[in-house]
């Protein structure tokens, strides 16, 4: 299926240009060509020529001529498989033949008439086949769409001003939701045409208040009321013996085809995927993705260029948008703080998943999170979901699925907030409380409005008292966990793996520096940029202006300890953080030179202690003020604040971070193999079967992976030179040791592709180490 041609020789090794992507070395070349993608787009590209090698292209033809009719037509040349008709304008179709010869005959037929029409018949322009990048989160544009704004905001006085600013220039516009109107309209037409009694209902970002521009169209289609409508028709059909039901509708066709009692998702999207390719005009690239949670149809409306979704049973969903409607509509801080938050999130390119699915936080997981801030601010700006619960009357109460969505419908019935907090401080507080929380060892609840202690949870779960409503399943946990309001068993950032958190606590450690820097909140006299008009530059100019700092972070997890180590650590009392970084210290090495066998040598530079003010940025540790409260070393001004104090992390006892003493200079390494390519195959083939352990849970078998590829691949042309710095940092609950990685000599550029494979690897691979006690120090 796949083609050499495919693969072509570049500088820096090959390049594959039917999936636009670069590869390092032949054996990488012999994965990729194996993997889902490329055999995805192979596919793809054989069943598109084998389609224009058995079709022709029909001109000519008017909108009242049907499929059926052309059908009808062309198989007086041979059997026809499939008849597309331009749907915008009805003058064109593409004929397939099941047999390519069947074109020959209808190509020499000198004349082709149908109903009074001339049509011409041509071959199938033979198009070459392209993967076309997507462009949804081009930082380019981002970059254009700031530079606009940038002046703007620079010249307001205060950030309460800017960020007012930013929700008038990205929210939905009035036209806008017209149009999107006016698609759900011809939507619901057209769709209760083939399912009647059918309702589309619109949820999401639309109508959530959180809309931006670009923002896409999420639908429901309700089809409760059609299988009722169904089951009726059958029973009266079958009473009558004839295909009409008892309210006189005729049972469509396409009803009949199939019963949605007892139909997989799967199979009604792939029917609702027919009709909108079929019979709604301007709407494209339709499929289905039945392999998401919640399975949908995506699409495309070409004149309002808006992308969008159709799902079935989301009521959950339609409930959840009614839910941040209500928190807008109750606290007019929260939609300048999410908007702020969003469009933060994405020009650091923290959020947002271009094809909807990905490792980064989604916008629906970032509003939760800000509304989880705004529970735990002193006092708080929202209430938490229990609380709401409470405060509705009988007639709003509401269970979905099992699980408890009731809160009011207006809000009138909330007592407002005693909170007097600017926009300024709430987002600066925002950053903080999440520079500061303990993802690891937490379950973030806006239910109870606090973060659980993700150990009693788990105990809790264990004796099937995690949940005491709706379906008896856990979520699945990661490195983030943020139970969703409602449905208790689900995670909503379930998708988020460790390097994406990682980035996100990058950048609010980032930006809670800056937010305690002069340039966030003062005006600058010289015209430079301030406030959100800094706070908001994309990743690619800060970058260029800070070059990237290569950080591993190992976090101090007690669960993945080991029970005598734990121990060991708890009756170290105040020093557990020394004792604690001593063993990863011990294990981080083991990891380096037994388990990837780089040749290490103990550098002379300065130690970790004077490394925490070489090295130092205001994320990494915290001094006491002489009343005791937190301040961080290098800052020029306090945090801003209105009349409360900021929200501290719940639980929280900020504490003096001392220096670790960690006893371990920085590592000079060098590595002379790409140990980091093709690790997965090896480890397929040494286990000699289906690899289910996870990468990095097993010492011995990391070990000979790493040997197999030494042995069996060459040598690196110019070996990688690197230093690791270690560094502990954070208080006594977000204790977590920094590697700060500085690469040396790295002729191939390939340094970058190793360091994104030790930041996953290192981790995981050093809690192994430390449960299997190799790196006892
Ligand atoms: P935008 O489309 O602007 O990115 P959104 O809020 O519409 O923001 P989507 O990802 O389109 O976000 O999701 C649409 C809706 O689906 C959300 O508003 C929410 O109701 C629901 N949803 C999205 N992601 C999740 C999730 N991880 N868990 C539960 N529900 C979700
Ligand atoms: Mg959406």
């Amino acid at each position: 299926m796949s083609s050499d041609s495919d693969i072509q020789t570049t500088t820096r090794g090959f390049c594959c240009k039917l999936c636009n992507v670069n590869l390092p070395n032949l054996s990488s070349v012999e994965q990729h060509v194996k993997g889902r993608k490329h055999q995805t787009l192979s596919g793809v590209r054989s069943t598109r020529k084998s389609h224009e090698e058995h079709s022709v292209f029909v001109s000519g033809i008017k909108p009242q001529i049907s499929s059926t009719d052309l059908t009808e037509y062309f198989e007086q040349f041979g059997a026809v498989s499939d008849v597309i008709v331009d749907k915008d304008k009805g003058v064109y179709a593409i004929v397939q033949f099941s047999e390519s010869e069947s074109i020959q005959a209808a190509l020499a037929c000198v004349e082709h008439r149908l109903q009074g029409l001339k049509l011409r018949v041509k071959p199938r322009e033979k198009k070459e086949f392209k993967l076309i990048p997507k462009k949804k989160n081009d930082p380019q544009s981002l970059q254009q769409i700031f530079d606009r704004l940038k002046p703007e905001l620079c010249q307001l006085s205060s950030v309460d001003a800017q960020m007012k600013l930013l929700v008038e220039r990205l929210q939905l516009g009035e036209n806008e939701k017209k149009a999107r109107g006016l698609v759900v309209q011809l939507l619901q037409e057209v769709f209760v045409e083939f399912f009647p009694d059918s309702q589309i209902l619109l949820f999401g970002s639309s109508v959530n208040t959180f809309g931006i521009h670009s923002c896409d169209l999420d639908l429901f289609l309700d089809l409760e009321n059609t299988k009722t409508f169904q089951a009726r028709a059958k029973t009266s059909t079958e009473q009558a013996g004839e295909g009409v039901s008892d309210d006189g509708r005729s049972e469509d066709s396409i009803l009949s085809d199939i019963d949605l009692s007892t139909a997989s998702a799967a199979e009604v999207l792939e029917l609702v995927a027919t009709i909108l390719k079929r019979c709604v005009p301007s709407v494209h690239k339709v499929h289905v993705v039945s392999t998401a949670r919640l399975p949908v149809v995506k699409y495309h409306h070409r004149e309002l260029n808006l992308h969008g979704d159709i799902t079935l049973n989301n009521r959950l969903g339609v409930r959840n948008t009614r839910f941040l409607q209500l928190l807008s509509g109750l606290e007019e801080r929260l939609r300048p703080l999410v908007f702020t938050v969003r469009y933060w999130a994405k020009q650091k390119q923290i959020a947002g998943n271009p094809s909807g699915a990905g490792p980064l936080l989604n916008n629906y997981a970032l509003t939760l999170l800000v509304v989880f801030f705004l529970q735990n601010c002193r006092p708080p700006v929202l209430p938490t979901v229990d609380q709401l619960r409470d405060m509705a009357c009988e007639e709003e109460e509401c269970v979905i699925d099992g699980w408890n969505c009731t809160f009011p419908s207006q809000p009138i019935a909330v007592q407002p907030s005693q909170n007097t907090q600017d926009l300024c401080s709430l987002l600066a507080g925002f950053f903080t409380f999440y520079t500061q929380f303990d993802f690891p060892s937490s379950i973030i609840s806006l239910r109870q409005g606090c973060a659980l202690p993700i150990t009693d949870f788990l105990s809790q779960a264990k004796d099937g008292k995690a949940s005491p409503e709706g379906p008896a399943s856990e979520p699945k946990l990661g490195p983030l966990n943020l139970l969703d309001p409602f449905e208790l068993s689900h995670n909503v950032a379930g998708n988020v793996n460790e390097r994406s958190l990682c980035s996100f606590q990058k950048a609010c450690q980032e930006a809670d520096k800056f937010c305690r820097s002069p340039r966030y909140q003062n005006k600058s006299s010289k015209g430079k940029s301030w406030g959100l008009g800094r706070l908001l530059a994309p990743l690619g100019a800060a970058q260029q202006a800070h070059p990237e700092r290569l950080v591993i972070t190992i976090p101090f997890r007690t669960a993945a300890l080991p029970e005598g180590l734990r121990g060991e650590l708890h009756s170290a009392g105040d020093g557990f953080r020394l004792l604690w970084s001593r063993k990863v210290c011990s294990a981080v090495e083991v990891v380096l030179k037994n388990v990837l066998r780089c040749e290490l040598e103990a550098s002379t530079a300065p130690g970790p202690e004077e490394m925490e003010t070489t090295l130092n940025d205001s994320t990494q540790s915290v001094e006491s003020n002489s009343d005791g409260s937190p301040q961080r070393t290098g800052t020029k001004r306090p945090l801003p604040s209105g009349s409360d104090d900021s929200a501290t992390p719940p639980g929280k006892k900020l504490r003096l971070a001392r220096t670790a003493k960690a006893d371990f200079p920085p590592w000079v390494c060098v590595q002379k193999h790409a140990v980091w390519v093709g690790r997965r195959k090896v480890r397929r083939e040494l286990v000699k079967g289906p690899d289910i352990r996870p990468e990095g849970s097993c010492l011995e078998l990391e070990s000979q992976v790493t040997a197999s590829i030494a042995d069996k691949e060459p040598e690196l042309k110019d070996p990688l030179e690197f230093k690791v710095c270690p560094q502990t940092v954070g208080g006594t609950e977000n204790t977590r040791l920094l590697l700060n990685v500085e690469p040396g000599s790295d002729k191939a550029g390939v340094f970058h592709d190793f360091f994104h494979f030790l930041e996953v690897f290192v981790p995981k691979m050093v809690e192994t180490v430390l449960e299997s006690g190799a790196g006892s120090a």
